[in-house]
């Protein structure tokens, strides 16, 4: 029987609705109201800072979570009742990962790649270093070049590169590998004693991926695009579990599966029991 149930959800285009897509009306406020039930844990897991996520739910009038994974998982906070706590644990954890070095500490293993620019100083963070790389250049055999470095150096990494099209230029974020949602979820499930009976997790779109496709019982919005399902669901096929992963197709309450209302889908998927909750 299920007891007690771990929310984890993403934010922009999962919670938040600012896609192109339409909201269903009132289905945030049913997620509300689910939540506000005492055996729910709620997390919100976001690309978004600590300061942001507290914008993003006075605008959008969403519950208050429990925790807080930021940063794309680099860092994880608390509600302690009046303030953020930082689980300095979690920070230790990732620190490892580069040998206790501060992102800046690596810049000199890539001073000489002449396409690298390092990224302003506000832009950096402590637990990630940014570059800007032309995208007239080999940008593959950048990445390469500099995965080599870090492998070199037994610097544990993960890269992850987009592109600005504003301004046309390339984006190369290093991070210490375990900086991401998917081992920052597990912590906090391993520290708050869940299991994955009973934790879900919701998102739409790329740093969602990895828990979207792990064993960890996932629900892609409705309103995620078509690349990304198509993506995730080629992903699933190659694992040996597959009833981990949901995407919502709406009708569920007669909503359409975007934002809330497929989170809300998905949970009763996965929970049909939950309905004596409410
Ligand atoms: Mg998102």
């Amino acid at each position: 029987m299920l007891e007690r149930l771990f929310i984890c959800t993403d934010l922009d285009r999962t919670l938040i609705p600012n896609g192109k897509q339409p909201e269903s009306p009132n289905a945030r406020e049913f997620f509300k109201q689910l939540v506000s039930n005492n055996r729910i844990t709620l997390a919100y897991v976001s690309g978004r800072d600590i300061m942001l996520v507290e914008k993003g739910i006075a605008e959008y009038q969403l519950p208050f979570p429990n925790f807080v994974i930021a940063d794309v998982g680099s860092s994880i906070y608390k509600f302690d009742g009046h303030r953020w706590l930082r689980f300095e644990s979690w920070d230790q954890n990732i620190s490892r990962d580069w040998q206790n070095k501060n992102p800046l500490d690596l810049v000199p293993l890539f001073s000489d790649i002449k396409e690298c620019r390092l990224q302003e100083i506000e832009k950096q963070s402590v637990h990630k270093l940014s570059y800007y790389v032309a995208l007239d250049t080999d940008v593959e055999a950048i990445i390469t070049e500099v995965r080599s470095r870090l492998e070199n150096k037994q610097f544990q990494s993960n890269i992850i590169w987009s592109i600005d099209e504003q301004v046309n230029v390339g984006l190369m974020d290093i991070l210490p590998l375990s900086a991401n949602k998917k081992y920052a979820i597990e912590f906090l499930m391993k520290n708050q004693k869940f299991q994955r009976e009973n934790t879900v997790f919701s998102g739409d779109s790329g740093n969602d991926l990895e828990v979207l496709i792990s064993p960890v019982k996932s629900i892609l919005v409705g309103n995620a695009s078509l690349e990304i399902k198509e993506q995730v669901r080629a992903a699933m096929s190659k694992m040996i579990f597959h009833n981990s992963l949901y995407i919502a197709k709406g009708g569920y309450l007669n909503m359409n599966g975007n934002y809330s209302a497929g989170i809300l889908e998905g949970i009763f998927h996965y929970f049909p029991e939950i309905d004596n909750w409410l």
